[in-house]
């Protein structure tokens, strides 16, 4: 955050406001001065006109005004000054716990108030604790009503502060530049800068500040339109810098190869799947760098497209890096990459952190050399020392698990002059709006079919206190033949915390399912461990796999139609949607049951009542995106994309289409002013990549 300061001017240029103060602003976020007016007030005291006293209602804010008719302190260690005001049509109290003598002697009987407060009910009438008041003749006129802005504030930083730090900053038109081109707004019905700074800090008496207030008001839109705007550009401006700092290698079609490839399957792909793979080809045939996202539920068949990607590049004489955010998934790509390419005749090699030293020695070295074409591993294979003859391609499989720097990172590895295509797989089934943001980077596509064959998974919620039932569920389906996960989720807890609960877990049901074979695999194994757990339950020597959260995605082993999900109501929808996907997987009818703590709150009912209803996961990331935000969604906050200031993904969903068709064209014909836009919202530092 600091940083921003250097791009600004620092807070403390203002008058009154010293690095004390400016620290405690920074905490609201507050670092320059040119943040200060987008900074939106939470609500509005209404002072446009005087209420009578006789049609006051509690817990409102009030402006009132009537004479003293009664003053005293009471109270024997708790004093008070209470004073009653009356205005002819009732009464009301005044209540001060704090007070100075000379307060006391100015409120005093027969002097005329004007008062500003909430009202509560109180023991005689109501009442004002504290209220903002000040002596008028009887009859002044009242000042120009007004609504007064209640900013979002922070321990130690007062409203009064704020009011006039905002203002002074407000008085500084020169940082306030209109970027924006007054045709586009004209053409979104939407106000200048200026305007609607104005409408939104200092709204006239006949202001609608309950549209300010939950963003419906045009000056509102105007600020988030402006912000969303910005973040676009930003991200546009990162992919440009990206594909203009170094061609891509041009691959050829590998045709041959790949219907040798899809010979060797087994199965046709889905018409999803080949339209897919058309974007991905044309892309890698063209000299520059592709930077796509293959957005596809589980079991859509994405891995695939990776391996006839990995084939275009290694038929044309490159490499290819296969990255999955686990082990456990990696070591299952390794096995279907093996599989799929190795009978043409393709070298695949295995990289992980858990790689022995020669192992990753004679990696490292064939990779070098040029005599592996394929790696698969995890993040190891971003680390410095591992280095390419010719890298083509890098497959990212589960995004939103690696940062966009480290995906950034990858481009390095390319050889030299030249780097290599990306292509990005995610089975969290991101809402379109929201992945216009997030990934808006990466061009998207969609597998949106699921090969054929599969049944949908059937999905109930039962309380804990029905595990017996659930136990013995299991027992039925093991003995016709099936097989079952047993998934054990802590929240936020550690790997070792999850390991060991797992481990108690398979031995209360090893001894309840005596004679079904139980194993059990978590995080805290070795590679070779749960490799070797994992083979035994593909083999079907393994009725009851007890897992953690490691075996969330990729997995699969089509004979396994029950999973149990304990403490469900805790987890996101899109991690549970996962999960569940690795059953469901062949044809028989497959189960899930969501084990829950009774009692179930209200939004965790409707949750879990989601994932009941639907399999979609695209429909099933949309409700959860209404229930828990954007954030919570994507798991992580490495976008930076989502910590808009004004801009609410939910509310504001409507302004990205027409920032989707603006920002392009602003980057063209205003590059300064997409500069001036991205300092002002998004800062100098861009927040999501070091270019
Ligand atoms: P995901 O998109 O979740 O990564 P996978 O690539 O793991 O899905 O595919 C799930 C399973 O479906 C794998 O066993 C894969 O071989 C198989 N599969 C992929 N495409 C098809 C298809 N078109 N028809 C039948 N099975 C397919
Ligand atoms: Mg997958």
């Amino acid at each position: 955050m600091t940083d921003h300061a250097a791009a600004g001017t620092p807070l403390t240029r203002l008058p009154g406001v010293g690095p004390k103060v400016a620290d405690k602003l920074s905490r609201l976020g507050l670092v320059r001065i040119e943040d200060l007016p987008f900074h939106l007030p939470l609500r509005y005291e209404d002072r446009t006109r005087v209420r009578r006293l006789g049609e006051l209602a509690s817990g409102v804010d009030a402006l009132v005004s009537g004479e003293i008719t009664a003053s005293e302190v009471t109270g024997g260690r708790r004093r008070r000054l209470i004073c009653r005001i009356s205005d002819g049509t009732g009464s009301l109290e005044l209540v001060f716990f704090h007070f100075y003598a000379n307060q006391q002697r100015q409120l005093v009987r027969g002097v005329h108030l004007r008062v500003f407060g909430e009202a509560k009910p109180g023991p005689v009438m109501l009442q004002m604790i504290h209220p903002d008041w000040e002596i008028v003749e009887p009859d002044a006129p009242l000042p120009a009503g007004e609504f007064k802005p209640v900013y979002p504030a922070c321990e130690g930083v007062a409203q009064s502060m704020l009011r006039r730090a905002i203002g002074a900053a407000l008085d500084r038109p020169e940082t306030l530049t209109e970027w924006l081109p007054g045709t586009l707004l004209q053409k979104l019905g939407l106000p200048s800068l200026d305007h609607a700074l104005a409408a939104v800090h200092a709204p006239g008496p006949e202001a609608d500040t309950q549209a300010l207030m939950d963003g419906s008001h045009p000056a509102v839109r105007r600020l988030a339109f402006e912000e969303l705007l910005a973040h676009r550009l930003s991200l546009l401006r990162l992919r440009q810098a990206h594909q203009a700092s170094a061609p891509a290698p041009v691959l050829g079609d590998a045709h041959g190869p790949i219907e040798r490839l899809l010979d060797a399957l087994g199965f046709a792909l889905t018409g999803a799947q080949q339209r897919v793979q058309h974007e991905v080809a044309r892309d890698m045939a063209r000299g520059e760098p592709m930077l796509r996202l293959i957005q596809g539920d589980v079991g859509s068949g994405k891995t695939v497209i990776a391996a006839m990607a990995a084939l275009m590049a290694v038929s044309d004489g490159w490499q290819a890096a296969i990255m999955a955010p686990t082990e456990l998934l990696a070591e299952q790509h390794e096995r279907s990459f093996r599989a799929w390419l190795e009978p043409l005749g393709v070298r695949v090699g295995w990289l992980s952190g858990r790689s022995s030293a020669a192992e990753r020695r004679d990696c490292l070295a064939g990779l070098e050399r040029g005599d592996i074409q394929v790696v698969v591993g995890t993040h190891a294979l971003f680390q410095a020392s591992v280095a390419f003859h010719g890298l083509g391609l890098v497959v990212i499989d589960e995004q939103h698990r690696f940062g966009v720097h480290q995906r950034l990172a990858l481009r390095d590895k390319g050889r030299a002059g030249l780097q290599p295509h990306q292509l990005v797989m995610t089975a969290t089934p991101i809402p379109r709006t929201l992945a216009m943001t997030a990934y808006a980077d990466l061009d998207v596509s969609v597998i949106d079919e699921l090969p054929p064959g599969r049944t949908p998974v059937r999905t109930v919620a039962l309380p804990e206190t029905r595990r017996d039932e659930v136990i013995e569920r299991i027992r039925e389906a093991c003995r016709a033949g099936r097989q079952a996960y047993w998934v054990c989720t802590l929240v936020e807890a550690s790997e070792l915390l999850e390991a060991q609960a797992a481990e108690a877990t398979a031995e209360r049901l090893a001894e309840q399912l005596a004679g079904l074979r139980v194993a059990l695999v978590h995080g805290r194994l070795s590679a070779a461990q749960k490799e070797s757990v994992m083979r035994q339950f593909e083999a079907g020597e393994v009725d009851l796999l007890v897992a953690t959260t490691v075996i969330e995605v990729g997995v699969n082993v089509p004979n396994a139609s029950l999973m149990i999900i304990e403490n469900a109501e805790r987890l996101g929808l899109a991690q549970l949607h996962q999960l569940r996907g690795r059953v469901g997987r062949g044809e028989t009818q497959s189960s899930c049951v969501l084990l829950y703590h009774p009692p179930l709150g209200e939004v965790a009912r409707a949750r879990l009542g989601i994932l009941r209803e639907s399999n979609d996961g695209f429909r099933i990331a949309r409700r959860d995106l209404e229930i828990r935000g954007p954030g919570e969604l994507l798991g992580t906050r490495q976008t930076g994309a989502l910590n808009y200031r004004i801009a609410d993904l939910l509310r504001d969903g409507d302004l990205l289409d027409p920032v989707q068709a603006a920002a392009p064209e602003l980057l063209r014909t205003r590059p300064q002013a997409c500069s001036e836009l991205i300092r002002r919202w998004v800062g100098e530092g861009e927040r999501y990549a070091q270019v």
